[in-house]
């Protein structure tokens, strides 16, 4: 039996908003549902998590719960008649002084108006992901005079970037403040922090998450130019549980064709660091339309697999898409092949040495497992930290998570190869959690009599962190614990 190791984090919107719709996208095989808080009221989030808790449960899976900001992004506001067209050549002006509906063909208004101190003639604006190119030529007063490069459609409130990056707008705004709050109170169990610019803007969606009642992982979407550059990218990682390889406004910073070797050195430092990651935008763009991907688009999902990543995000394909349990399938199979393809020499952290007991015992594992054909590995976690250390090393042997705590369940949801089991009440003593594991691992089918499994738990004493013993059985012999 072979179980998917690459998780599937999918967003949720209007294609995705019935009872039917979410339960179907879950049986598809999603692992993390994410609520995109740049649109929809707090009520509608906290009824749209609680929907997603209860098919969940109906269909018997654990499902993790990511909450992304919007964050600073810098957009222009609106026009009279909803959009303009523009031509390359025309002149066209930012003012930040106009009305904010008062957009037409020669100007438009500006959501951040303190862009007009951070740009300077020669720059280039890109908007709406790109689709539109504006060369400055002149900064005056409240308006930002420009040529336009690429025209097209241009319609309301569409985001706006500089070529290059080092926009200045703070990461967390007043809404993304409120936002934190709602996301407490809906218990999610990841926070995507937006535009992150250094650590500290990750050390402050902490605290604010911290001092909300709320615990839930923080997730630092890296998508400015100066967050792939050392040691910016390191020191973000770490104030991090996890990271997202945020393509979309990344590839306009920083350029489109600097956006794999980018892909592959954030992957690997996250790894490294003992941290998870998620790569997002565009993985299968063409199925928001079409029942099949292109070829470049399975390409894509599979290097992203064979990189290391934790899991793949399906933006507009489950949000607004008209196939979305068909694009979920379809990631399912891809990442399945792909993984499979990617035998690796476990070498992880070779050269380090170990900071916890835990992470001893998690690492001690792995070099027996992968040394000694161990088919599964059954972590006892009330934190999930064990698992977390465990799936950094990349030796395709299946962990379960084995836990009575939801919350550690949701969160194990988006590490590689890491299976969460929720238990209803904890092991009554070491030889009863052999027993019972091995059990459980018999029961789910992907070990059979003779496999060896390596079962890690700490004193049962429900405190987190506390793993400290490993144990390495035979099934058929495990009765005996
Ligand atoms: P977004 O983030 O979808 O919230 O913009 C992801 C990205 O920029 O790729
Ligand atoms: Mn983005």
């Amino acid at each position: 039996m072979y179980v998917r190791r690459t998780k599937i984090v999918a967003t949720l919107g209007p294609a995705t908003s019935t009872p039917e719709a979410i339960e179907a996208i879950i049986r598809a095989g999603v692992d993390v549902v994410r609520l995109n808080f740049s649109h929809g009221s707090p009520a509608e989030h906290i009824a749209r998590a609680e929907l997603v808790r209860e098919m969940a449960q109906k269909a018997g899976r654990v499902v993790g719960i990511l909450g992304d900001l919007q964050g600073p992004k810098l957009r222009i506001s609106r026009f009279r008649d909803g959009y303009i067209t523009l031509i390359a050549g025309d002149t066209f002006i930012l003012d930040a002084a106009l009305d904010k509906d008062a957009g037409d063909q020669q100007r438009v208004g500006l959501g951040y108006k303190e862009l007009i101190y951070d740009v300077v003639a020669g720059d280039e604006l890109w908007l709406d992901d790109g689709r539109i190119v504006l060369a400055i030529t002149a900064v005056q007063g409240q308006e930002i005079h420009t040529r336009v490069i690429n025209g097209g459609v241009l319609s309301n409130n569409k985001g706006l970037n500089r070529r290059g990056g080092g926009l200045s707008a703070a990461a967390l705004t007043d809404k993304d403040k409120e936002d934190i709050k709602t996301a407490a109170a809906m218990k999610v169990d990841f926070l995507a922090v937006s535009f992150p610019r250094s650590a500290h803007d990750l050390h402050k969606a902490r605290r604010l998450m911290v001092a909300a009642g709320g615990s839930a992982a923080i997730v630092a979407k890296m998508e400015r130019s100066e967050t792939v550059e050392q040691p910016t990218m390191d020191e973000i990682i770490l104030a991090s549980d996890a990271i997202m390889v945020a393509r979309g406004d990344l590839g306009v910073e920083i350029g489109d064709a600097k956006l794999p070797k980018a892909q592959k050195t954030l992957i690997k430092r996250a790894r490294y660091l003992n941290r998870a990651v998620i790569t997002a935008t565009q993985m299968m763009e063409t199925m928001i339309e079409n029942p099949i991907p292109t070829r470049a688009e399975v390409f894509d999902v599979a290097n992203a697999v064979m990189d290391g990543t934790d899991a793949v995000m399906l933006s507009g394909e489950t949000a607004m898409g008209k196939h979305p349990v068909r694009v979920v399938e379809t990631v399912a199979t891809i990442c399945k092949e792909a993984e499979q393809a990617n035998a690796h020499k476990p070498d992880h952290r070779l050269d380090q040495p170990f900071a916890y007991m835990d992470e001893g015992v998690a690492m001690a594992s792995m070099y027996m497992a992968s040394h000694m054909g161990v088919r599964a590995i059954a972590a006892l976690t009330e934190s999930g930290a064990t698992p977390l250390w465990m799936s950094r090393v990349r030796a395709g042997i299946p962990i379960y998570a084995l836990t009575t705590n939801d919350a550690a369940a949701q969160r194990v949801s988006l590490y590689r190869g890491v299976y969460p089991v929720k238990l209803p009440t904890p092991f009554k003593d070491s030889k009863t959690a052999n027993r019972e594991a091995v059990e459980l691992l018999l029961k789910v089918g992907i070990v059979s009599s003779g496999d060896l499994v390596i079962i890690t738990k700490g004193d049962l004493s429900g405190i987190k962190g506390g793993t400290n013993q490993l144990k390495i059985l035979r099934v058929g012999e495990h009765q005996n614990g």
